[in-house]
């Protein structure tokens, strides 16, 4: 019927979701700071009963991030934890997941320390050989959880083939799309089934707030999630899904803006003689470049790169200007963190080996400020070490 071309993807992330308001015409979706709704008579409301379960600024959200994920359905919760956990529940003891080997600390923690509790069990591969996740799957195995690009290697999963994979064997596939956004990096469209976000970074893309989400394709999820929202109660706050659509509206702008400063900082680094290592995408020495060329939008701004000691990385730290050392990532400003002793501290020596994380490595998450002043600041501090 519609003969309309689909608006595009900056279009859909300043309006989807995010009709003026019909009252007062306000162009912003109000805060509904309120915790329930007056009921017109018994068993007749307005579509809205308690906050637990609907509030209109969380559905404008989700109405939102479904669109630019390209998804059926969109549910939001309180952190990026509070959407993994939300994401578990879809399985029952004796379930079997299969994960990336390079997922983000918190994720495996959660599997290991507290889901195995409850009768799940977790398999952890090197899923940038898709063949790995074939081998995986046992007839217990009802999802796989991959991560690409991972943390804070930057090795890619090819995302199309595993989806082939996990239909074959009628096991479904969620994709943690933290690191490059929905503007770099679309899962749904290359077969994934269901798309998570830490919304805490790129999508709100100003560190001041958490969240996440779960992009669904099913009717089914829709239902699980729905239900899952009003029975354990994750959700997030009118106020901090007002702060998401506020940060949603630039993400276009912004995403492209991360992308062509994070090229210009990894071409810098790869330079510099006291800079060893560098992982990015989207340098040619990357091995899969080429794959990152095929399934993604872009290369992002999420860097790594190795200085050879936990000495240098703290001469490095400690010199910094501009970029400021901490943890999290894909804020407007430049974060610099040091794996080994932050996100990664929980995983233990001996897990950090496994994964190459080196007591030398810095993860450099590069902000929007003029990449001049970012270059300058990070030469500084590497002519320090
Ligand atoms: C931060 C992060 C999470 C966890 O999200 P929170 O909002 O901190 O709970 C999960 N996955 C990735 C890739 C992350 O970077």
């Amino acid at each position: 019927m519609e003969a309309t071309k689909k608006p595009g993807f900056a279009t859909r992330a300043i309006h989807d979701g995010q009709a003026p308001d019909q009252s007062t015409g306000a162009v912003n979706v109000p805060i509904y700071l309120t915790s329930t709704y007056q009921q017109e008579e018994i068993g007749k409301n307005k579509g809205h009963e308690y906050a637990r379960l609907t509030n209109p600024t969380r559905d404008a959200l989700e109405e939102s991030l479904c669109s630019l994920e390209g998804g059926t359905s969109a549910h939001v919760f309180g952190s990026g934890m509070a959407a993994i956990t939300a994401l578990c529940t879809m399985m029952k003891s004796g379930d079997h997941v299969v994960c990336s080997d390079n997922v983000y600390g918190g994720t495996g923690r959660l599997f290991d320390k507290v889901l195995t509790n409850y009768g799940l069990t977790f398999t952890y591969v090197d899923t940038s050989v898709a063949e790995n996740v074939a081998a995986a799957i046992t007839p217990a195995t009802k999802l796989v959880h991959i991560e690409t690009p991972t943390n804070p290697m930057m090795s890619l999963t090819d995302i199309g083939a595993v989806a082939r994979i996990c239909h074959a064997k009628g096991v479904e596939l969620s994709v943690d799309n933290t690191f490059l956004s929905p503007y770099l990096q679309q899962p749904i469209a290359l077969g994934a089934d269901i798309v998570m976000h830490s919304t805490t970074k790129f999508l709100n893309g100003h560190s001041d707030g958490l969240g996440g989400v779960l992009i669904c394709t099913k009717p089914e999820h829709a239902e699980t999630f729905r239900f899952v929202q009003k029975c354990t109660g994750g959700i997030l706050s009118p106020f901090e899904s007002y702060l998401l659509l506020r940060g949603v509206k630039t993400l276009a702008v912004r995403m492209k803006q991360h992308d062509a400063n994070g090229r210009v900082v990894a071409d810098f680094l790869k330079g510099h003689a006291k800079v060893q290592q560098v992982f990015y995408p989207g340098l040619v020495e990357h091995p899969q470049h080429e794959l990152a060329k095929r399934q993604q939008h872009g290369f992002g701004s999420m860097i790594s790169m190795e200085l050879g000691s936990l000495e240098k990385a703290n001469k490095f730290a400690k010199a910094l200007r501009l970029g400021l050392l901490a943890e999290s990532l894909g804020g407007v400003e430049t974060l610099i963190c040091h794996p080994a002793t932050m996100t990664h501290a929980a995983v233990g020596a001996e897990g950090r080996a496994r994964l190459r994380i080196t007591d030398g490595l810095m993860r450099v998450s590069v902000g929007i400020e003029d990449v001049e002043d970012i270059v300058a600041d990070l030469g500084q501090a590497l002519d320090k070490i």
